[in-house]
């Protein structure tokens, strides 16, 4: 479903982000890219939804190349993906419902979005992805009064209402507790098995990606230096 073929990132300061990488991700796979700072595993993530542009090779998801798409095109293939930050990036002064509502691409930069006029179709798919990462009561609280995990499974539920078929996560639990971080890689997991959804997730910790993803790509200075089952790697990778 997503496909890196012979994938190079050169920084305009000249800083190789990425070098000949070449890899094959399947539906339905949960797979950690790990890696020290620096490695380039937000580079990488990010260049699999264009938010970085490839210097050389391509990327295809679902055959079709991201890399050449523009437009609308490149509109309704991020359609497809959710992309979840080390820093949540909600609106803050918004409402739980209304950036969980923003996962609903079709809505943003319209005349509704001004006025709050949401389907109540959209409303309600909205209001269940809330359940389903357990915070539903606090569809009408500000964002901003939410602690780090609550707003990490805000952005998990925004994309849930998109019905995003691959989710992105950069570091997700980078800033969270222990606990924290367990209920948002728990809500990952379920949603990967529930739905089916392709989770591809960066993480700088090699045992929470073994307890928790089936693959693991390792990274190094731009390069995979590991990609085999979860169980086999090792502290280095
Ligand atoms: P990681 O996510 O593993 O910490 P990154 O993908 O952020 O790694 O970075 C990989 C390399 O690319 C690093 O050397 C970083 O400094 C460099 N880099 C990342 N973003 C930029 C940028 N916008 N301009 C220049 N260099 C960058
Ligand atoms: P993170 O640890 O979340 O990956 P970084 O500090 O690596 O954050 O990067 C934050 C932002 O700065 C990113 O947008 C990245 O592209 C950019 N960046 C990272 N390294 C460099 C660099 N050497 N030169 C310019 N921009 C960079």
């Amino acid at each position: 479903m997503i496909e890196l073929k012979d994938v190079s990132k050169v920084y305009p300061n000249g800083v190789k982000g990425l070098e000949d990488i070449n890899l094959t991700i399947n539906e339905g796979e949960f797979v950690a890219i790990v890696g020290l700072s620096g490695a380039g595993k937000s580079t990488l993530l990010r260049s699999i939804n264009r938010l970085v542009d490839i210097s050389s090779g391509d990327i295809k998801i679902n055959n079709q190349s991201i890399t050449s798409a523009s437009g609308k095109s490149l509109r309704l293939m991020r359609r497809d993906i959710g992309m979840i930050f080390q820093s949540f990036n909600l609106v803050k002064r918004s409402s739980v419902l209304r950036n969980v509502l923003s996962g609903r691409v079709a809505y943003n930069n319209t005349f509704r979005t001004i006025f709050n006029l949401f389907p109540q179709k959209d409303v309600n798919l909205a209001l269940k992805a809330l359940e389903r990462v357990n915070i539903l009561e606090k569809a009408y609280t500000r964002s901003s009064e939410l602690s780090g995990g609550q707003q990490q499974r805000v952005s998990i539920a925004r994309t849930l209402a998109q019905e995003a078929k691959v989710i992105l996560a950069d570091e997700p639990t980078a800033s969270l507790d222990p606990v924290t971080t367990k209920q948002v890689m728990d809500d990952l997991k379920k949603i990967n098995k529930e739905d089916n959804v392709t989770v591809v997730i960066n993480l700088h910790f090699v045992d929470l990606a073994k307890e928790y993803s089936t693959r693991i790509i390792g990274l190094r200075a731009g390069k995979v230096v590991f990609d085999g089952p979860a169980k086999d790697a090792t502290d280095e990778v």
